[in-house]
Parts: structure tokens; sequence; C-alpha cells
């Protein structure tokens, strides 16, 4: 039987007045990729960054691993892996050496090449942060997470802004990233994305969810209310058009 990993349990966030999460509750279960899906200020960034211990809760139960929020902050730090905003690096480091400092921040022994392999960078190690692509920087800064070799990683909006190659490239990553075992959470405004990666999802709207479950159970609720698409789909995209054109491979 799997085990919930992650529970949350009628959380609540106000800033001020503002009630951003108005009591939602949800589980992770071990090994799954679990998306939060919701428009832009829906409250998906504030409940990851409560549940990495970044920011203060108003009330509710947040329990990770076993370990109580309230009670275990530090221990909850030590078996997950969270984003840096990308902004945070220091950009006149190659590659390697910013993994040799966030190892030493973590108080941890890694192979800086094999984690650069596990993401594609190798041949970018002497590389400056700066000097990299956007597809490149969030294989980066996703590599980073990996460092204190967490059970859980948090990925916020992690493929927003990449062409559609390297967002694949990244799925991929993520994919194999879940395959070794780790648990991942993961913010997006892409529903293909979701459709592909999660296991299941959460979607929140205005501080709520309005659903939680696997994309295709959501999905066949839906037609089963008699919904269907307003025109006739084509079988392919425009999407898979300039995949077929331009092709899979990453382009930097
Ligand atoms: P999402 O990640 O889903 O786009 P956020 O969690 O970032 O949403 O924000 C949820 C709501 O809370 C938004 O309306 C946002 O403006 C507000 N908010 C986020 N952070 C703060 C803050 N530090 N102070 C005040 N309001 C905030
Ligand atoms: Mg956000």
């Amino acid at each position: 039987m799997q085990k919930v990993i992650i529970s949350v349990k009628d959380l609540h966030k106000k800033y001020g007045t503002f009630h951003a999460v108005k009591g939602i509750s949800f589980d992770v279960m071990e090994g799954e990729i679990f998306g939060l899906l919701g428009p832009n200020g829906a409250g998906k960034s504030t409940t990851l960054e409560i549940i990495e211990t970044l920011r203060d809760k108003t009330s509710g139960e947040v329990m990770v691993n076993g370990l109580n929020l309230d009670v275990s902050p530090n221990e909850i730090k030590k078996i997950i892996g969270v984003q840096l905003q990308t902004s945070g690096y220091y950009p006149n480091l190659n590659l390697t050496e910013l993994i040799t400092l966030f190892a030493g921040l973590y108080n941890q022994q890694v192979d800086p090449l094999a984690l650069l392999d596990m993401v594609n960078l190798r041949d970018k190690q002497k590389s400056k942060f700066k000097e990299m692509s956007g597809g490149q920087k969030q294989r980066f800064s996703i590599a980073t997470t990996l460092i204190n070799k967490p059970s859980i990683i948090f990925l916020d909006e992690p493929t927003t802004g990449l062409d559609p190659q390297a967002r694949r490239n990244l799925w991929d990553l993520i994919q194999n990233i879940r395959a070794q075992g780790t648990t991942v959470i993961i913010t997006t405004h892409y529903m293909d994305e979701a459709e592909v990666l999660c296991d299941r999802v959460a979607i929140i709207d205005n501080g709520n969810i309005i659903a939680l479950n696997s994309p295709d159970q959501l999905i066949d609720e839906l037609v089963a209310t008699g919904f269907e698409r307003p025109k006739e789909v084509k079988k392919a995209n425009l999407e898979d058009v300039f995949i077929h054109l331009t092709g899979h491979e990453l382009k930097n």
C-alpha cells in the first residue's frame, strides 16, 4: 500500500486581512508526482512555501513524512529539496563551483559531475550560470534540489517560459527523478504538462481546492456530465507541428 508522505489539513494563510489560502486539505503519496494547478494568485506558491518551511501559516496542520511542521521544521528541511530562485545564484561562479558551494551549505558530499550528468549539463561544467539558456538554468536549478538527496522535491512552475523542446526535456528529467523514488510536487500552468506528468492533481482557485483526482478521472467526470468539446478536434495541434518540424532534441 502507498504511504502518505505529505498531509495538509485545513491550511489557512492570511496576508494581513487578505485570505490567500482558505482551509485546504490534501495528501501526497510517497513516490507520486502531485500537481498543484490553478490560475495566478490561486495560492499555489503560498501553499508550497508553507510546506517547505519558508513561510508561516496562519492555521492548519502540515505533516511531512511523519514530522509535524510546527514541531520539527529543521528535520523537514533535511528531507526536502527546494528549487531556489535562480536570481539567487552567484552569476560568476561556474556550475561545478555552484554545486560545491551548495553542497557545503547542506553539509553534503556530492560528485558535481554525476549531478550534472543527471540533468545533461556535463559539457557546461565550466560555464557560468549567467551564460546558460533558460532551459539549462531550469535543469541546473532542479539539479540543485537533489544535492541533499531529498525524499521530496518541490518545483514551482519549472517549465514556465521554456520552448517546447526544453519543456519536454524537463518532463523526462522529472520522470527520471521520480523513477529513483523521489516524490515530486509541481505547479504548472500547462495542462498538457500536468496530464503527461502528474499522477494526481489538485486544482486550486481563490485559495480553495475545487477538484482533486488523477487527470484521467477528472476528464472522465467532466465527460460524464455530457460535456463535449465545442468543435471537432483535429488529430494534431500546432505544438505537434512545431515538434515534428523542429525535432525533439534540445537546441542548447
Ligand atoms: P500563485 O502561486 O497561485 O500564483 P500565490 O500563492 O503567489 O499564488 O499568491 C496567492 C495570493 O496571495 C495572491 O493574491 C498574492 O497576491 C497574495 N500574496 C502572495 N504573497 C503575498 C505577500 N507576501 N503579501 C501579501 N499578499 C501576498
Ligand atoms: Mg506562484
